[in-house]
């Protein structure tokens, strides 16, 4: 994976490389350098004891003696003495005359000592002394006798020699060759060149065992930065979990290998229910720090071999790469399910949050991993939708999931103002029970489909909820139903109309602003407008819906309760709750017709006794019979809605209440009977 790797290896091996070329190079320059350097140092020594030898040969002479080039034999001796005193490093010493001729020398063979002409001439002419190294040979008793020497030519000014003898003091008036033994001299630069090399080297080799050492942990440690560089792009920065990048690559390999075995991998996608209110309420801090903490106890809880990924936002996966069976996928769904039973601590907030998981399996649900995602997410959309926690995937499900989405879009369309026309309200009718006649009208959608015909809410409004669509849904539903309670206000009606609002609705202030707008604009008067809200959002969320419905209530806006009895508000919490009105579920209605069943009538008997204590209202949603508008009657409660009394219709088919006579219940006697 990690295809970077070999680049920190071709480093070493270029430093190793490039940096011993040049070590080389450096350390036989330095050497060269140095020999040279103490080569000249010791040629100008040697020439500074030649000139002063010189010196002392030619001080018994004088110029004309030089110039001529005849020595008597009293000079000769004097010069033989003085150099006879030099002769441990002197090889031999010669005087000539400026034109060439021989004046003196210290060998009795002349022929050995022959002048090199063009040192010669430049030590005469250029006035400097000419040294340069050569071999003497010499034929000794065991054979040839080879020793480094140094052929110094010299000119001899008039200063040099005794007495001046007329001229210019530094007129050459001789030449001088004098050759030295400089085998000591040359053994002593060998041995410095010697040790010089010895700590170039040394130096040179210890500083690139240095500079080796630095560049192989640079590099061992850049490896690692690269490695981890890698690691981070595959994990979550949040909760240190996989990536879907990671997922999707690990996924490939179990499936590679599954379809190799014929073994099966599991997909397990989990998801936070209402994780967006979490983090909307409580901030994004406590998001993260939820969402950590799921992390945590998903880590966990499951074998080495599964892994767990985040994918992002409050999803999460578990690759399953070799599960038994579609069965065990689903169990340990539902184990992981069970982790989110003991509460969340954040800060000083417990929190109880539910997850929706979905399972799909490979190849029962699906031949790729594309289509394993997609099928686990099919899944976990149906565990959302249907609040079972844990759902696996079903290829019925996933068709109807297509429909969803499809009808989604539509209705995204539909809710747009040159279409709004197919989103219209009807009316049902709200009966009082003691007069039997219409009291109110709840407003209802429908959803004028053009393909699919009249569609019910319960097919769309989920859909809206899950989605966020609901806002303008509601925003719709109250805009028409105030426009039409502002027409029948025209025509003399003065009938309240109730609107149901979703938990989104009224999670949220800018309701009651949008509510008020409303009735400013179509004038009309707040009483009118009813709010119905369920009992399951109330319980849902109710430190942030009970304040709104407080505020509507303030408003003059009538609240109820609706769907009463199947949420788990008990009746005495009525009494601190800001509504008006009671409405109990279909559910407790239908069965109260039930001839072998008691209970419902003790229950409603229950709830509507209570609700009367706080002063509520109560109303029957669900009458479909006679008989069950007898019961409730006798049970006290105040109004009653069904397709017994009138099933809900757009607004143009109505009856007028006050033209429309009362509802006849003919089960009922004595003062009850309209
Ligand atoms: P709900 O508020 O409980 O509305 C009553 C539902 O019971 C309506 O279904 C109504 O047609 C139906 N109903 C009335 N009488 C009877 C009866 O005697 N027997 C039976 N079996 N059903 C009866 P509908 O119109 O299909 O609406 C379903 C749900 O959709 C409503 O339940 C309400 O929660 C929601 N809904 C409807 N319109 C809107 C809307 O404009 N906004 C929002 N947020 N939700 C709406
Ligand atoms: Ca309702
Ligand atoms: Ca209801």
């Amino acid at each position: 994976m990690l295809s970077s790797g070999h680049r920190p290896f071709r480093l070493t091996r270029y430093f190793v490389l490039v940096s011993g070329v040049s070590m080389a190079v450096l350390g036989i320059v330095l050497v060269m350098v140095t020999s040279s350097v103490l080569n000249e140092q010791s040629a100008r020594t040697a020439t500074a004891s030649a000139h002063d030898l010189m010196g002392y040969a030619v001080r018994p002479l004088d110029v004309p003696t030089l110039r001529s080039g005849t020595l008597s034999r009293q000079q000769r001796d004097a010069v033989q003495e003085t150099v006879g005193r030099f002769t441990d490093r002197m090889v031999d010493l010669t005087l000539w005359t400026t034109s060439g001729a021989l004046v003196y020398s210290t060998t009795d063979d002349r022929s050995s000592t022959a002048r090199d002409p063009l040192s010669f001439t430049k030590a005469l002419t250029e006035e400097r002394p000419q040294t340069f190294a050569t071999t003497d040979v010499t034929l000794g008793p065991d054979g040839t006798v080879r020793r480094p020497v140094l052929d110094i030519y010299l000119p001899v000014h008039a200063a040099d020699v005794n007495g001046p003898g007329g001229g210019r003091s530094d007129t050459v008036v001789a030449v001088a060759q004098i050759r030295l033994d400089d085998s000591e001299a040359r053994a002593g630069v060998s041995e410095a060149v010697r040790q010089v090399t010895a700590a170039v080297v040394i130096g040179l080799v210890a500083l690139w065992l240095v500079l080796l050492r630095t560049v192989h942990t640079t590099s061992r440690r850049l490896r690692a930065v690269a490695r981890e560089n890698a690691r981070l792009a595959l994990l979550d920065s949040l909760t240190g979990l996989p990536n879907r990048r990671l997922l999707a690559d690990r996924m490939r390999q179990a499936i590679d290998q599954a379809r190799r075995d014929e073994g099966r991998v599991g997909l397990v996608l989990l998801d936070i229910d209402r994780f967006k209110d979490i983090n909307d309420t409580l901030g994004h801090d406590r998001g993260d720090e939820l969402l950590e903490q799921v992390a945590e106890r998903m880590r966990g809880s499951l074998r080495d071999d599964d892994l767990v990924a985040r994918l992002g936002g409050d999803e999460f996966a578990i690759l399953l790469p070799q599960v038994a069976s579609v069965d065990d996928a689903r169990r340990l769904a539902e184990r992981v399910g069970t982790l989110f039973d003991p509460p969340f601590e954040l800060g000083d907030l417990v929190l109880h949050v539910e997850p929706s998981i979905g399972v799909a399996c490979l190849p029962d649900h699906a031949d790729d991993a594309s289509s394993l995602m997609r099928t686990a997410d099919v899944a976990m959309y149906r565990a959302k939708h249907s609040r079972t926690g844990v759902a696996v995937y079903s290829a019925h499900t996933d068709k109807s999931s297509t429909v969803r989405l499809q009808l989604l879009g539509e209705l995204h369309q539909a809710l747009r103002e040159s279409r709004q026309d197919e989103l219209q309200m009807y009316f049902q009718p709200k009966v009082d029970l003691s007069t039997g006649r219409t009291v109110g009208y709840e407003a209802l959608m429908r959803w004028h489909h053009p393909q699919r015909g009249i569609l019910t809410p319960d097919l769309f409004v989920p859909l809206a909820e899950q989605s966020g669509v609901i806002r303008d849904l509601t925003r719709h539903a109250l805009a028409s139903s105030v426009a039409q309670l502002a027409q029948w206000r025209a025509q003399g009606w003065h009938v309240p109309v109730a609107v149901n609002l979703s938990a989104h609705d009224v999670t949220s202030e800018t309701i009651v602003e949008e509510i008020s707008a409303l009735l400013t604009r179509y004038d009309v008067p707040a009483r009118l407008l009813e709010v119905e809200i369920t009992e399951t959002a109330l319980v849902f969320e109710p430190a942030r819906i009970v304040p709104v419905l407080a505020r509507l209530g303030r408003l003059g806006v009538q609240v109820a309760i609706d769907d009463f009895g199947i949420g788990s508000t008990s009746i005495s919490q009525l009494r601190t709750l800001p509504v008006d009105t009671l409405k109990i579920d279909r559910l407790f209605i239908r069965d109260l017709t039930e001839p072998e069943r008691e209970a419902p009538e003790v229950i409603v008997q229950a709830m509507v006794d209570l609700a009367h204590s706080f002063g509520l209202s109560v109303v029957a949603e669900g009458v479909e019979d006679e008989q069950t508008a007898v019961v409730l009657t006798h049970l006290g409660v105040d109004q009653a809605q069904g397709y017994f009394f009138a099933r809900p219709l757009p607004a143009d088919r109505l009856e007028p209440p006050h033209l429309a006579g009362p509802a006849r219940i003919d089960g009922l006697a004595g003062p009850r009977l309209w």
